[in-house]
């Protein structure tokens, strides 16, 4: 037999059935299982190789196709997560079932079959158990077959309290009360065929929506007693979404039920095992009324997202974790599909541009990676789930979109779910669908953009009468050589001339290209629309026609990528800092929320580079943009408005009073929130989070204990989130010291406390305190927080930006590799080294 890798298991046996009866005990922290797996043998074996970590062994049998039983024997391999079951005889090729009793441990660490507590109505202290097996900690809750192609179908039974609710992927088919335990065992249906880390077991007391009917399904939302008055705005997204895929998609939904699940303690957002989706609480449960527009978007998402995976992930699955992308780009561009569709006014294609830049952002560096890359260990996949993954796959998705046309891409789309469905697929079959079904050359023009890691900067330059375009890898650090790689890039044109505008599509393949103008040009725009995953750069006589009609000839989109481009260039020394601020400063009249959320992004980084004297002529000049902006928006909400300017007018008051240190804003701010502690409905919702970043930055030890206050008493998941992370946004050092101790007392759950440690590292003034903090309780961090989020604290370090500090966090790694995300760790670093960097060039910048 060929050598097999340790990580990978062999394929002579396939599971086809799992039968799986699990006993959790929630108060001892242990369960108890059952489980009977029917098995292909393939080849004459001795020996059943499957993934468990963490389980012990009680009883090993395994029953023939003529009804004979041979009893085995354990081996665990602690390290590669496998156990090795030894049978007496040899098992010959057919239908085999395999019997295994065995125990496990309920952990604390946010995946496999994990605990959560939470404060019940009554204000004791309640505890239930659910799961996270994305990637690869199923094997955590039963012995199983732990790679994604090894799809089987799973009938799960729970035996619980009596009073206990269970919820597993398959709808109920019936409750046995268990005569004298206090116990019922809760038998589910059959699944659809599926991968391991799709199931889910979720058991405690949970309250349910009524179910509505969508997508041919009932659906309903649950959540821990005393939350279900949050749940409708999810429901409503939620069965709107699930019947609009099926649309989409033109394949009925696959489950029997979707529940979607809020519990309390979860390492990521929202994991879409099928039938059962789990949530973090702030990502499912909102109060409408209450709730800003940004929050209300933040679970329309997630909601979206986690049902385009029943279909995209959960039907059609990567074949191994290489082929991540195809799971999760996919679902994020569905997710922005559904939410345009559903709520139009939001503008969801517009604010993904900032999803696109926090991507190139990224893309930038020499650290980037491709979007697919070769995947060995299972492990290497944790560090998959990144903005590459997510949002450059979404964009990169939507440039293919736009170039192929909505509907020939989602005919392709549609051909690739039913040749895969219920079972594998690999990057190569979704070109080759989308080949098929549009007959264009989507193959060669996407393997540039996944394969290959960075992007493109495209130079526009007018030559007589052509447009000379030329591409070049963009980098921000220009030390070292750059790669010279080449992408297809969809060029969108538009262009005015004679006072009459005509688009144009073409694609740039080679270094250069020539595109013959009309005569007379007026301006023209590259990457119209905004789709394009790339950046632009115009000469000076192009850019100067553009900002004189900054207004009046760009979608917002176009303003924000000539703000973002112009940004990246500043960064990485193409365009000086000068002519930057000299482009904000046109911003005086700007209406769109996406664009001043990219000028306040900037601001942000070059306040955490400057020094004081800086930062006062810095504050000075940015004053002077901000205001005149809000001015016009004004303080309280008029009649007519927009949501998005509703959100707009927070944002711009957020970044005065606190960015910007405007004393009549902060006073202003101070006032009306005393105003909105006395009577809630007495400020506009999205003007909240404003004033309560304001009066932290600014904020007394007395601000701070009402604050301290409204997070262990709140009424909202959103609202205690708020005010916990307001808790790292105070400067004073007493005050930023009792934030920092919350982060490993155990008074913040784990779920939020890594998040909460990268916030203050984030703050200018709690910056140093908390990175000493961070050292010093280090090793306690890792053995806390769940493993996903050690790399997403760490990306905090990019604020701790002088030479002195930089050398000590590059030291710190050195000794303490973060191995659950190496890559992302290099990113962060090179991200301060920038930073650094540009703090040393422009040293001599905004001085008197
Ligand atoms: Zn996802």
């Amino acid at each position: 037999m060929p050598e097999q890798k340790p990580y990978r298991l062999p394929a002579n046996v396939i599971p086809e059935r799992y039968e799986i009866k699990l006993t959790p005990d929630l108060a001892a922290a242990t369960f108890a299982g059952e489980q009977k797996v029917f098995v292909q043998v393939l080849d004459p074996v001795r020996q059943i190789v499957v993934n468990a970590a963490e389980l012990q062994f009680q009883a090993i049998a395994i029953r023939g196709p003529g009804g004979e039983v041979v009893l085995g024997s354990t081996v665990l391999d602690g390290e590669n997560e496998r156990a090795a079951f030894n049978f007496a005889e040899t098992l010959n090729p057919g239908p085999w079932e395999l019997e295994i009793k065995f125990s496990g441990i309920l952990n604390d660490k946010l995946h496999g079959f994990y605990r959560s507590t939470y404060k019940g109505p009554d204000g004791q202290e309640r505890t239930l158990a659910s799961t996270q097996f994305e990637s690869t900690d199923a094997r955590r809750a039963f012995p199983c077959w732990d790679e994604p192609a090894f799809k089987a179908v799973f009938q799960v039974t729970l035996v619980v309290d009596e009073k206990s609710t269970a919820i597993s992927n398959a709808r109920t088919v019936r409750e046995t009360p268990l005569a004298g335990t206090g116990k019922k065992a809760v038998v589910f249906a059959d699944t659809i065929k599926m991968s391991t880390y799709l199931v889910a077991f979720i058991v405690g007391e949970f309250e349910g929506t009524e179910p509505v009917m969508a997508g041919g399904a009932p659906l309903r939302v649950c959540a821990v007693p005393g939350k279900r008055h949050l749940a409708k705005f999810a429901q409503d997204i939620g069965g709107f979404s699930l019947s609009f895929f099926s649309g989409y998609y033109d394949i009925a939904y696959p489950g029997d039920k979707l529940d979607l699940i809020a519990i309390p303690d979860f390492a990521s957002g929202a994991m879409e095992n099928l039938g059962a989706i789990t949530f973090r609480e702030t990502a499912l449960l909102v109060d409408e009324q209450k709730a800003t527009r940004a929050e209300l978007e933040r679970v329309a998402d997630v909601v979206s997202h986690e049902n385009a995976h029943m279909w995209f992930g959960d039907l059609v699955t990567m074949k191994w974790w290489n082929g991540l992308w195809l799971n999760e780009a996919f679902a994020t561009f569905m997710e922005m599909v559904a939410v345009d569709a559903w709520k139009p006014e939001w503008r969801r294609w517009d604010s993904f541009t900032v999803s696109r830049a926090a991507a190139m952002q990224i893309d930038g560096l020499k650290s980037t990676r491709p979007i697919e890359f070769p995947v060995e260990r299972p492990e290497e996949a944790a560090g998959m789930f990144d903005v590459l993954t997510y949002e450059k796959g979404a964009s990169v998705l939507r440039m293919l979109e736009q170039y192929l046309g909505a509907e020939a891409f989602r005919d392709g789309i549609r051909l690739y779910l039913r040749r895969h469905a219920y079972a594998n697929a690999e990057t190569t079959d979704l070109w080759d669908a989308l080949e098929e079904s549009t007959r264009q050359p989507a193959r060669a023009l996407m393997d540039s953009w996944i394969f290959q890691p960075g992007h493109p900067l495209v130079s526009v330059e007018q030559d007589g009468g052509s447009l000379v375009l030329s591409q070049r890898m963009f980098r921000y650090l220009q030390d070292g050589d750059i790669p010279e790689r080449r992408f297809h890039v969809p060029i969108f044109l538009r262009i005015a001339a004679k006072g009459k505008v005509r688009n144009q599509t073409l694609l740039l393949i080679d270094g250069q290209t020539r595109v013959d103008l009309p005569d007379e040009v007026d301006w023209l725009v590259v990457n119209a629309g905004g789709h394009g995953f790339y950046r632009v750069r115009y000469s000076g006589k192009l850019m100067a026609a553009l900002k004189s009609g900054l207004q009046s000839n760009l979608l917002p989109v176009e303003r924000f990528n000539l703000v973002n481009d112009s940004w990246a260039t500043t960064l990485a020394s193409l365009t000086s800092l000068t002519d930057y601020l000299g482009l904000i400063d046109l911003l005086r009249d700007e209406t769109d929320i996406n664009v001043w959320t990219t000028v306040i992004m900037s601001c942000h980084h070059l306040h955490r580079i400057f020094d004081d004297a800086q930062e006062r002529l810095f504050q000075e000049r940015i004053r002077a943009i901000f205001n005149p902006a809000l001015a016009r928006l004004t303080w309280l909400p008029k009649d007519g408005e927009s949501e998005l300017e509703r959100q707009l007018r927070g944002e711009l008051i957020g970044a005065l009073g606190t960015l910007a240190d405007d004393k009549a804003c902060q006073e202003r701010a101070r006032e009306l929130y005393a105003r909105y502690e006395k009577d809630p409905n007495a400020v506009e919702r999205n003007l909240v989070p404003a004033l309560v970043a304001i009066v932290a930055h600014t904020g007394s030890g007395a601000d701070y204990e009402k604050f301290y206050a409204k997070f262990k008493n709140a009424q909202t998941p959103q609202e205690e989130t708020r005010y916990l992370f307001a808790l790292g946004a105070f400067c004073q050092p007493d005050l930023i010291d009792r934030t920092l101790n919350m982060t490993v007392d155990g008074e913040v759950r784990t779920q939020n406390a890594p998040y909460l440690m990268r916030g203050i590292l984030l703050n200018k003034a709690g910056r140093e305190r908390a990175w000493s903090f961070m050292k010093a309780h280090w090793q306690e961090m890792l053995r806390r927080y769940p493993d996903n989020s050690i790399p997403r604290m760490c990306e905090g370090i990019i604020g701790l930006a002088s030479p002195e500090l930089e050398i000590d966090v590059k030291e710190f790694f050195a000794k303490h590799p973060v191995k659950q995300g190496a890559k992302q760790m290099e990113q962060h670093l090179e991200r301060l080294r920038i930073a650094v960097a540009c703090k040393e060039r422009w040293k001599e910048l905004l001085r008197q």
